[in-house]
């Protein structure tokens, strides 16, 4: 089904192996499904797991830097990610507390998938994302990273190191809600993340991102601005209802048809208005 497991005993090793044709494997939660199903026969794995780049958790002045190997456990019990809530709750919500004790922040980004909820976060703090590879090391901001379902911007024997996440101004209020077809263990159907700044009852500054809607997570840029000015309510928002819907690009697939990804999507605005309007 696949060839030998290496582990390469520093990241210069770890660079040439994965140069050499190998794939990088970190918790295997998404890798060794794809190979169960046939989907990938990968010639060598290379685990990258226990390389200590990929396993640092800094916090600097500006952010946070999370290496590439950190499990969704660790993150979610750290006190570093504190200052991220954003982060920590969508990293909550992923599959169970056995999947988030092996599958990784690495893993999930450049699994690149629409529905993969850390990358929910990720575009909202505008994340960096640390690249090593033959030619040395570069960063791309996440949304430059992800290209597509499964595409990433990561060259021929690239890795990822690190994640870097700078501090955001202020005191936003997070929200994250998560769609989904069960009650427990689901892949989103939508999702709509956001970062909210209010004075009062006024929103000031406004992020969302919403996953599953479109090829990559989806920053509605418009919906964003014309938040600014207004009141945190569900009445104010309700004609950014139908612009919000028009800015997504879902398909229909196994879990949902587009139009009711699109009807949701609009729908989780109007959820987000709610949510700030309950909020002590
Ligand atoms: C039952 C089940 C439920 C799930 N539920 C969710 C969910 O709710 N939300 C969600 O977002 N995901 C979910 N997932 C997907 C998966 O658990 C996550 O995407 C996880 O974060 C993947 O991390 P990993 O370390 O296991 O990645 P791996 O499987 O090891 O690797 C995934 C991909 O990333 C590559 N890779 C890994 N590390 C690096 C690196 N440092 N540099 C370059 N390439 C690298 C691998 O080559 C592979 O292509 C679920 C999976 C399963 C099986």
């Amino acid at each position: 089904m696949f060839g030998p497991i290496v582990k390469p005993k520093d990241l210069r090793e770890a660079v040439q192996r994965v140069a050499e044709g190998g794939r990088p494997l970190a918790g295997g939660t998404d890798l060794f499904v794809r190979i169960r199903k046939g989907l990938e026969k990968p010639g060598m794995l290379v685990y990258v797991g226990e390389l200590p780049e990929l396993g640092v958790l800094r916090a600097t002045r500006e952010g946070l830097e999370i290496g590439a190997a950190r499990t969704h456990s660790e993150l979610l019990e750290s006190p570093l990610t504190e200052p991220f809530p954003i982060l920590r709750k969508t990293l909550g919500t992923i599959a169970s507390p056995a999947l988030r004790a092996m599958g990784t922040l690495g893993g999930n980004l450049v699994n690149a998938s629409p529905a993969g909820d850390s990358l929910v976060a990720l575009y909202l703090l505008e994340a960096q994302v640390r690249i090593v590879g033959p030619q040395g090391e570069r960063e791309l901001f996440v949304q430059e990273f992800i290209q597509g379902p499964g595409k990433t911007g990561l060259r021929p024997g690239e890795l990822v190191v690190s994640v870097f996440l700078p501090y955001v101004e202020g005191e936003p209020v997070s929200y994250f809600r998560k769609v989904g077809r069960r009650q427990a263990l689901y892949i989103s159907v939508v999702s709509l993340g956001a970062l909210v700044w209010l004075d009062g009852e006024k929103i000031t500054k406004a992020r969302l991102a919403l996953g599953s809607v479109a090829p990559t997570v989806v920053r509605p840029r418009a919906v964003e601005e014309a938040l600014v000015g207004r009141l945190a309510h569900v009445e104010a928002v309700q004609d950014l209802v139908s612009l919000l819907s028009s800015l997504v690009q879902p398909i229909s697939d196994l879990r949902a048809s587009a139009d009711y990804r699109r009807k949701v999507s609009g729908n989780l605005l109007l959820d987000l208005a709610l949510f700030l309007q309950n909020r002590k």
